[in-house]
């Protein structure tokens, strides 16, 4: 059974909730501040190991209390943090306002902006492993990353989120991109939304395809994925679940798709598997804690 490695960011998520936003200038009472640890690499990182996956997460903390805290509830959740280093800042850190349902977000990437080449060039990579990052991190360095996994034989899976333009030469290091209709139109510039049909945007995932053996897996929401893989193209239908909560739900279907992978197990199945553990989490408030175990989705899906 191969290893998970996620090379990625960990934020702490700083949530005050009031009965209405201030104006520029303008200080309002609150009514209560919650903390969420949070950040991609952490998130996906979190859902592979529920599930069972060996996780490394390798990225940086800032010398500060959310670093600690962090580092705490990550190992808590069975990721191995021996690849996460201090970095001379403040963590990652994301001050999100809530009112009236709608809220405003400020996120300040502190250490995450720091993760450099150096520090993915002795990830202990091997045959079978699944190398999984995402755009939180300096692209540069998820490149450095990327090289490193293939040529030691491993599977590289990138979530090009949030989305940004990425170098052709990124793109070809990709061996399964995994993004959902906004992101797969942003990267090849044309407009997609969550109503296209299932043909359209096959066809625009076809067009943005850098390597014949490329595998491109979009996820839509409730409408669950659709796969265009080297000899095959498929639909994995969503479940239908009550959700209260979709935070997270593209890294929860990351990681269970990374874990499943990292286990021998083929697309198909894998992206059924993942389809499920996401159903899961949109039925949970928040992100990290909303994260189901194996037995869960085993149970899912009968
Ligand atoms: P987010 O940014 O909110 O984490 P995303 O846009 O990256 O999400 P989505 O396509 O919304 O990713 O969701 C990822 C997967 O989660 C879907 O492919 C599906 O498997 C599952 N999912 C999301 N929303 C629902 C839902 N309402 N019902 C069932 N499954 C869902």
């Amino acid at each position: 059974m191969g290893r998970v490695f996620v090379a990625g960011s960990i934020n702490m998520d700083v949530v005050a909730t009031a009965d209405r936003h201030p104006k520029v200038g303008e200080t309002v009472a609150g009514r209560e501040v919650l903390y969420f640890p949070g950040g991609k690499g952490a998130n996906q990182a979190v859902a592979a190991a529920r599930l069972g996956a060996k996780t490394t997460l390798i990225g940086r903390l800032g010398k500060d209390a959310f670093g600690a805290e962090l580092r705490t509830f990550l190992g808590a959740q069975g990721v191995d943090l021996g690849s996460v280093r201090e970095a001379d800042t403040h963590s990652g850190t994301a001050i999100i306002t809530v009112a009236a349902s709608d809220n405003t977000i400020v996120v300040v990437p502190g250490s995450n902006a720091l993760v450099s080449a150096e520090d993915v060039a002795d990830a202990p990579l091997a045959k079978g492993d699944v190398a999984v990052s995402q755009f939180e991190i300096p692209l540069p360095t998820i490149a450095a990353f990327f090289q490193r996994a293939r040529s030691a034989g491993a599977t590289t899976l990138l979530n090009p989120a949030p989305a940004q333009k990425m170098s052709s030469e990124l793109l070809a290091l990709v061996d399964i991109l995994v993004l959902n209709e906004t992101e797969l139109g942003f990267l090849a510039g044309v407009e997609l939304t969550d109503s296209d049909e299932a043909a359209r945007i096959i066809g625009v995932a076809r067009q943005l395809r850098a390597r014949a053996d490329q595998t491109i897996c979009v996820t839509l929401g409730k409408r669950g994925v659709l796969a265009l893989a080297a000899s095959e193209e498929f639909a994995v239908p969503g479940r239908a679940v009550k959700a209260v909560d979709t935070t997270g739900a593209g890294d929860c279907f990351v990681g269970a798709l990374a874990s499943q992978l990292a286990d021998g197990v083929p697309l198909r199945g894998a992206l059924a598997f993942a389809n499920a553990a996401a159903s899961i989490s949109v039925q949970r408030m928040g992100a990290g804690p909303s994260m189901p175990t194996a037995a869960e989705v085993s149970a899912v899906l009968g």
